[in-house]
Parts: structure tokens; sequence; C-alpha cells
């Protein structure tokens, strides 16, 4: 390996970083990480940090498994790629069959992709040619104020994330918006609850009775994740495919941070006993190591894509990559991994324990708020806790506390001044203590 020092300003001259200032960047130090073991990452100095954020929300079973480094090695020494466009590979057709048994029973059709930005395009498209396969004009989307479905122009244009979107608006398509349902929630009735449950369904009813082109609703399930953890009232989702059903139109789950047990159920649709049209998968399914997306759809919509070849309707859609062998061999072995670790099982008491500790950080003088939808968290830094002041924008208050847990060997990376736990589902209670006592040390430093 090359010397640190020449590897760190290589980095700083050549990489440009995804969501992030180079300016600052160059000017600070930043970890660049070598190996991995577990929860555990070392970078290139050999300093040891707990993953608290696993890998952007991906990393599942901990670094350096030995049953996915195997899978990989295996699927290595016979082939790493082929395409899939018109022909198949074996990992591809076992991991549909996979996918298809985990999720919740409508879905039987896998198209893959990359990245979860992918999926979500992909899902998109799909629902709007479904649409002008059966003879429809359809344009519209309905999604929510504060989305987040990735960075492809399509997944931007149902997003509503000012600060990442609001510059690309006139690439977008037309989309209708319906409020953020726990910032709605909070301002009306201060807390999640039923009533605002209720309202915020009538405000979507009112929507798909007005518009005849409604091509689907988008949303994340359960919880708004990189708007800073803000979860749904309980029911939210199951009303939105009631109302969905009702009015004939399709409904797209967005499943890419929650899926693969990051609720506390392998997907959060399973909790509300929901099953959309369309779920978005990625980050989790390959525990953390290759880039794999896919969209899972019912057979219905696969139905309308079928015709003579002439009659042009198919899906004119795909990617170099599309249902990569190694990925696919990964994602198979991470998937056998739940069962033969008992990782749902064993995530429970960690949920519950996460619960409890997160209580004691309504008592630092800086939090305004903490969220929680299993093993997922939010705790949001405010400058004024009694008028819930935000601290301003360009002071970086949570890249300064999340430096700050760096010198207690705890990586982390906030959503703005929100900090966010989002631990390997591997982790055990000591090393959350760990993770818990470096953030809450952090935050006290304020
Ligand atoms: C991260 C994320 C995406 C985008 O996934 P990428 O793999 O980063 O493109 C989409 N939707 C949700 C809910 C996400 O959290």
């Amino acid at each position: 390996m090359l010397d640190p020092k020449t590897l760190e300003n290589w980095d700083k001259t050549y990489f440009w970083h995804p969501f992030t200032q180079m300016k600052v960047y160059r000017e600070e130090e930043n970890l660049i990480f070598e190996r991995g073991e577990g929860v555990y990452l070392y970078d290139i100095y050999g300093r040891r940090f707990i993953d608290a954020i696993s890998s952007l929300w991906c990393n599942v079973h901990g670094h350096n498994h030995p049953k996915l480094n195997q899978a990989l090695i295996e699927q290595l020494q016979k082939v790493a790629h082929t395409t899939t466009l018109g022909s198949s590979n074996v990992p591809a057709i076992l991991l549909a069959k996979k996918l298809v048994d985990i999720t919740p029973s409508c879905l039987t059709k896998v198209f893959y992709s990359e990245d979860g930005a992918e999926a979500v395009e992909i899902a998109i498209k799909l629902a709007y040619q479904y649409w002008r396969n059966l003879g429809e004009r359809r344009k519209v989307f309905v999604t929510l104020s504060e989305a987040y479905h990735g960075d492809t122009i399509g997944s931007v244009s149902v997003g509503g994330i000012d600060l990442f979107h609001g510059t690309y608006k006139d690439l977008l398509f037309e989309t209708v918006k319906i409020p953020s349902p726990y910032l709605f929630c909070k301002e009306k009735y201060g807390r999640l609850c039923d009533e605002c449950k209720e309202e915020l369904l009538s405000i979507l009813e009112k929507v798909l009775k007005e518009r005849s082109d409604v091509v689907a609703v988008i949303l994340e399930a359960g919880i708004q994740a990189a708007a800073g953890m803000l979860p749904f009232p309980k029911g939210f989702l199951k009303g939105v495919r009631e109302l969905t059903k009702k009015y004939g139109v399709l409904m797209i789950v967005d499943e890419v941070a929650t899926g693969f047990g990051r609720t506390g159920s392998m997907f959060y649709c399973q909790q509300e006993d929901v099953c959309p049209d369309f779920m978005c998968l990625g980050k989790g399914i390959t525990g953390g190591y290759l880039p794999l997306a896919a969209t899972l759809t019912t057979e219905e919509v696969f139905n309308a894509f079928l015709s003579e070849f002439g009659e042009k309707k198919h899906f004119y859609h795909g990617h170099t990559y599309t249902g990569n062998n190694l990925a696919c061999a990964v994602a198979l072995a991470n998937i056998e991994l739940f069962e033969e670790e008992k990782t749902l099982e064993k995530l429970q008491h960690k949920i519950e324990y996460l619960t409890k500790r997160l209580e004691e950080f309504w008592d630092l003088d800086h939090v305004g708020d903490v969220r929680q939808l299993g093993f997922m968290a939010g705790i949001e830094l405010v400058e004024d806790k009694k008028t819930g002041r935000p601290y301003p924008y360009g002071e970086r208050t949570g890249f300064k506390v999340a430096y700050k847990c760096r010198e207690k060997g705890v990586f982390l990376r906030p959503l703005g001044d929100v900090m966010v736990l989002m631990m390997p589902l591997v982790i055990n209670t000591d090393q959350m203590d760990t993770v818990i006592d470096a953030l809450k040390w952090a935050i006290s430093t304020l």
C-alpha cells in the first residue's frame, strides 16, 4: 500500500466525493478505510471505528463475513458477469425466486438494477408504461413532501427535499405533493396520531378523486429516512394502499432504506400487511457488499407488457450490469444468512434496547427530537431547545458531532443536524453502548 500521506493527497487531488462540499473536505482530515471486520472498520493508520451507519445504511451482517466472502469467491471462480438482456444466469434466477418468496405475496416478478435510484426510476417508467400499454395516457405521480428516492432525474422528480432537489426543478416532471406525514402531524397535532393519519388520507383522497391522470402514488415505507428519520403514523401505508385500490391507481413503495430487516421485519410492508404494485429494493440487498437493486411487481403489471413482438409493448430498459452474477450470488447468501443466523429474532431485543437508551437523549440540552422506527433512529440537534430553533445551516453542527464521535472510535454520518443511528443488524449491545455513549458525550460538548 502507498503511504498514508500520499493516499490522503491523491484522495484530495483526484477524487470528487458524493454529497460532499469538496472545498471543505480538502481542508479537513478524512477517514480512509482500508479493511473491515464485523461492525468494525479500520483506516489506513490502523485506527478502529464502529460502522454505526452501516456504510450508508447497507451493511447487514457485518463486514468481511466469511459466508458472503465465500459466496463471492465461488461465483468468481465460475464467471463474474454475463448479460441478462435476452439471456440469463444462475444466481440471478435463484435470487429472483428467493425475493419473490420473501416479499409480500402479490409481488411475483423481479427487475434488477444496480442502485436504489435506478430501482425507483424503473418503477416510475414501468408504472407509466403500464397505463400506456392499456391504452390510457396518464402522467402525474403523487408524492410526499420531504420524500427521497435517489438522485437520478426521475427519482429526483418524485423527491421532495428542497435542499437536494430544488436546483433541478426545471428538469423535473410534474407531480402532486401531499404533506410529509411526520412534519404535518407534528405541526398540527403535536404528535403522530390516528386523527392525523385520517386527515392525511383525506388529503390524498381528495387528489385521487379530482385527478383522473394519476399514474401512481409513490412513497417510502413507514419512515422518510433521508429527510431526517421522519416516521409515518401507524397505518398510514395501509391507508394509502386502500385508497390507491379504491381509485384504481398504482402504488410504489420504496423499501430501499427499510428493507432487509432495518425496521424489525424483513420488509416494513409486512408490518402493515401491505402488498404494493411495486416494491423497490436496494441498500441491504447484498448485505452491503455490491451494488444491486431490484424492482418487484405483480402479475397484473407484468401481463400488461406481454404482446406480439411487433406490438412493441415490452419494456425498453436495461443496464449493462443488470442482474450481475457476483452481486446476485452475494445477495442470495445475504438472505440465507438471515435464516441461518436468526438475524431478525436476535434483532428484536436490540430494538427494545435502542428504544430504552434513546430516551436518555431527551435530557441533553441540544436535543430537540428523538425518532425511531425499528433499528433506525434519528436524534435532532437544535440550538435552542425551548423554541426548537435550529443551528444555522453553514455551521455544520451535525458533522462536528460526528467528527467528535471518531475520537471514541465511532463512525457516523448525520443528515444535516439529525444524528443518524443505522447500525449493522449484527451489532451487539456492548457495541451499541459504545456508539450511544460516544454520541451522548459528543452532543453534550456542544
Ligand atoms: C438511499 C435511498 C435511495 C437511493 O438509493 P441509491 O442506491 O443511493 O441510489 C432511494 N430510496 C430510499 C428510500 C433511500 O434511502
